[in-house]
Formats: structure tokens, sequence, C-alpha cells
């Protein structure tokens, strides 16, 4: 049996790596020198391989459900990223998103795991969704392969974004793309798969006061012809809504793990996010053996990693 985990884990980490060295990086300039490959150096100074707080916060993420569900421990873990260097591919935290450094301070603080995410319209940024995948085996598991007929799950989804980023725009964000995945592992196409996980989550978000009116801005995800937009009209930003229509884009788009991060990545600004975001996808539906092995080989910690991936 495929294992999804290291599939969606290490498209994710690949994506987030290739996009390190170029993050905020226009679109055009990007087009006058594409990524093409795994790079070095650049925006941070980081060796090749070097991925950031994407993939930190997701193998946080995954190390604490390996305990079940326990929220005051994932915050105990981002907080051991942030302090000392946990998680992290060289022993240093380099990049952290406002959100969810001002979260983590609140809990440093005494605030409840669940009340330190902000919550105002100008706290959806992508920083629970860059981070949210692992949840879906999680749910997997527990809720077997029916898990998105629970309002529980939902709950369950919105509570870990909820640990940096409370608006229900960003709860939103994170259960589209965890319906979405789930899809993309139950069908064996790629656009079924995405129109299939964008139907179920919206209808639950629907049946939902407080949630349905939150629907509006991912709008354009449930269009027939989303996938036709042109790039202009995709923006790479770190806006909750922009990353995640540019992670289905890029998808859509693509014929390939390898075609559908490099798009991604070369979309500019936010580029590691949207191509961890998007890389998980990508991995979860090309599968690990697609990943190009030479980037593979060159992911800092790559071993303790995969290590993380086969124990859950
Ligand atoms: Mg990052």
């Amino acid at each position: 049996m495929a294992n999804y985990i290291l599939s969606g884990i290490m498209g994710l980490v690949v994506g987030d790596a290739l996009g390190v060295p170029v993050e905020f990086q226009d679109r055009e300039t990007l087009r006058r020198s594409p990524v093409k490959d795994m790079r070095g150096y650049g925006t941070y100074n980081q060796p090749p391989g070097t991925w950031s707080d994407d993939s930190s916060m997701t193998l946080a993420l995954l190390d604490s459900l390996k305990k079940g569900l326990d929220y005051e421990d994932m915050m105990d873990k981002f907080l051991a990223w942030y302090e000392e260097g946990a998680y992290t591919p060289h022993g240093e935290m380099f990049d952290i998103g406002i959100a969810t450094s001002q979260a983590l301070r609140r809990y440093k603080e005494g605030a409840n795991a669940l009340e330190t995410g902000g919550q105002d319209e100008y706290d959806n940024g992508n920083g629970s969704l860059m981070r949210i995948l692992p949840i879906l085996f999680y749910l997997q598991k527990e809720y077997e392969f029916n898990f998105l007929d629970y309002d529980e799950a939902f709950e369950i989804i919105h509570n870990i974004s909820s640990l940096t980023h409370r608006h229900k725009r960003s709860q939103i964000g994170c259960g589209i793309y965890i319906s979405i995945a789930h899809y993309l592992i139950l069908e064996k196409n790629l656009e079924e798969g995405i129109r299939k996980g964008t139907k179920k989550a919206f209808s639950f978000y629907r049946s939902k006061t407080g949630f349905k009116e939150e629907l509006e801005p991912y709008s354009r995800l449930e269009d027939p012809y989303f996938k036709d937009l042109s790039e202009d009209d995709i923006k790479s930003g770190g806006y909750v809504v922009d990353s995640l229509e540019a992670s289905f884009w890029c998808l859509l788009n693509s014929q390939s793990y390898e075609e559908a991060v490099l798009k991604a990545v070369n979309l500019g600004k936010d580029t590691d996010t949207t191509g961890a975001i998007c890389g998980g996808l990508a991995g979860i539906f090309y599968g690990y053996d697609n990943i190009p092995e030479t980037w593979l080989n060159k992911i800092v910690k790559r071993d303790w990693i995969e290590d993380l991936c086969k124990e859950g």
C-alpha cells in the first residue's frame, strides 16, 4: 500500500526547499531566471535542500499527533522549534510569520492553546494552511475513510488552524485543503479529486452558520473554468485564499510532481509556502516514487524526516 504520509510530507518538504532560495522574488524576475532545480543560498543564504518554517511546523505537528490529539503538546513543539531550533534543518529557526510569532508569544504568556491564534480579518495569512497536512493522516486513522462526514473532524481541523490562525477564513482554507487531499487519495483522476474535494468541503460549510458567510472569498474554486484562468489572475503572496488557489491551479495545469511544484515556486513572492502547499498535494497524488530522486537526495536530514513519516 502506498505510504501517503511519506509522499505527502516529502512532497511538501521538497516544494518548500525549492522555494526557500527565491522567497520574495517577483514573478518577472523568476520568468527571466526560473527555478528548475534545487538551488542553494539566495534569500536566506542557506545551502541547497534547506527547508523552512512550513516544513518545520508540519513535522512538529506530525510528531505531536503520534501521541494523539493534544493541542498543548502541539504548541509546546512549535515553541521548541521557535526557541530551541527543534525540527529545523540546521538547528536554528530562520523564518517565521507574524501571526505565528504572535500566537507563540501569547501561548508563552499563559494563554490556552486554542485561544492563541489571531482572529482578525487581517490575520488570514497562509501560516496554518502550510502546516495542516498531517491532520489528514490522523483523521483517516481515527475516523476511517469517511471522516469528512463528521462535524468533529472539521472541528479538529479548525482547532489546529486556530493554534496560530483563528479566523474562520483560515479555518475554511484548511478544511478545503484537507478535503481535497483526501479526495486525491480516493480518486485516481486529479481533476475529479479536486472537484469532489471542493464540493464536499463547500457543502459542509454552506450548512454551517458563521462559516457559509466566509465562503465567498473562495468562490473561484467552484468555477468549472478555474483551471483556465491565466497565470496573471493567480496571486502568490501570503494571503491564505491566494495560496490555496495557486496550489490547486498549479496542480490542475501540470502533468507531474516536478512540473506542479516548479510552477508553484516560479509564481514568485511566497515561493516556499506555495511550493509546500502545492507540493504536499502533488506528493500525495503522484506518489513518493515520482518526486525526483536528485531533489530528495539534497534534502537536509532526509533520513530523519522519512523515519518520522514511517513511524506514523
Ligand atoms: Mg517558509
